[in-house]
């Protein structure tokens, strides 16, 4: 059952019990509101009754944070619209339970994409991302959630219904940065604020062209040396840097199928360049690597972005 009421029925809580912690907690009650007018509902009602209300996304969590055996369990996955799409703008609206990967996939038509990219970006919730401000690998040049939310549409404790924006001019000469703008109160508070019924998302333009590149190196001692000057670089702009150690990149062999590649690595760099449509820099990437002692052979090209999903499930 979706809408405004409570379920009771042991299977349904039970349904919502787990997220990704391996911690079960079974609520006393679950909500599966379709819209923002059901939500400030249900929490004006709960507040009434003095009930505990947890938000839940995709209950991707890892710490427990989206099951509860107090109270409400508000789940948001009824409310998985895109709203609103302002192409010349490069913004986006949706509601809270908008998957990630359906989000970019509705993006991609229009050259766009959402810059946050958590690993669990296929499973997890826009309103899950912006409560935890969700960073993945490419954070390293995009910023994690916070920097790409606009504003937000927000019922808090009392069920009153606030939307928070970005200010268009910022001329704040004094006070604390962290508490003047009130967006981010919101991103990264874990739903303990308030609940995200919808979100106005940044977009940028997808890359013509993106490449991925595996860099087997002999230790970690040079792997990390190797980090710091592809940041310091003038020549190369990574878009992630990702660190394997010598257990991780033997599961990456195992999972790419190649036992024997480079069998001399104890590390593993993995990094993202592009660009408008030309080549990426490959020749100074190769050479940065042959500096840190890297077997330019051993080194894995993913061309493209069907090839780059790939490496990043390795
Ligand atoms: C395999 C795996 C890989 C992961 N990789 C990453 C990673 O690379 N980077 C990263 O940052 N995280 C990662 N995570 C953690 C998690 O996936 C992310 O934090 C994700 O953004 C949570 O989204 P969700 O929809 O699953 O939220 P949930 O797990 O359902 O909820 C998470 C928190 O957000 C709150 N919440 C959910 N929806 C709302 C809402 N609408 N309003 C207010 N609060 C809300 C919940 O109350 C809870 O506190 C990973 C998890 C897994 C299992």
């Amino acid at each position: 059952m979706t809408g405004g009421g409570l379920e009771h029925d042991r299977s349904v809580r039970e349904a919502y019990a787990r997220d990704a912690s391996g911690l079960r907690r079974v609520p006393e009650a679950v909500a599966r509101p379709t819209n923002a007018v059901e939500v400030a509902e249900i929490v004006r009602r709960a507040a009434g009754a003095r009930m505990c209300v947890t938000a839940a996304g995709a209950q991707t969590s890892t710490t427990g944070a989206s099951i509860s055996d107090r109270g409400i369990l508000l789940s948001t996955r009824a409310m998985a619209r895109v709203l609103d799409l302002d192409e010349r703008a490069r913004t986006v609206r949706v509601e809270p339970g908008v998957l990630l990967g359906d989000l970019q996939r509705a993006l991609a038509p229009h050259g766009l994409f959402f810059a946050p990219d958590p690993t669990s970006d296929q499973e997890c919730t826009v309103g899950g991302a912006v409560a935890c401000n969700a960073s993945g690998p490419r954070t390293l040049r995009y910023g994690p959630t916070r920097a790409h939310v606009r504003a937000l549409t927000v019922v808090t404790a009392d069920g009153a219904t606030v939307e928070v924006r970005r200010p268009l001019v910022e001329k704040n000469t004094a006070g604390l940065a962290p508490v003047q703008d009130p967006v981010d109160w919101f991103v990264g508070s874990e739903g303990t604020l308030g609940i995200v019924v919808a979100a106005e998302l940044s977009l940028l333009e997808r890359p013509a062209r993106e490449t991925g590149l595996a860099i087997p190196l002999p230790d970690e001692q040079r792997a990390l040396a190797f980090i710091v000057a592809a940041r310091e670089s003038p020549t190369m702009r990574p878009r992630c840097l990702e660190y394997f150690d010598a257990e991780s990149f033997a599961i990456a062999r195992g999972d790419a199928g190649a036992p024997s590649w480079g069998p001399k690595a104890g590390a593993m760099v993995y990094t993202e360049e592009t660009t408008d449509g030309g080549e990426p820099p490959l020749d100074a990437w190769l050479a940065l690597a042959e500096a840190f002692g890297a077997n330019a052979a051993d080194v894995r090209v993913f061309d493209g972005g069907a090839a780059i999903r790939e490496a990043r499930r390795l």
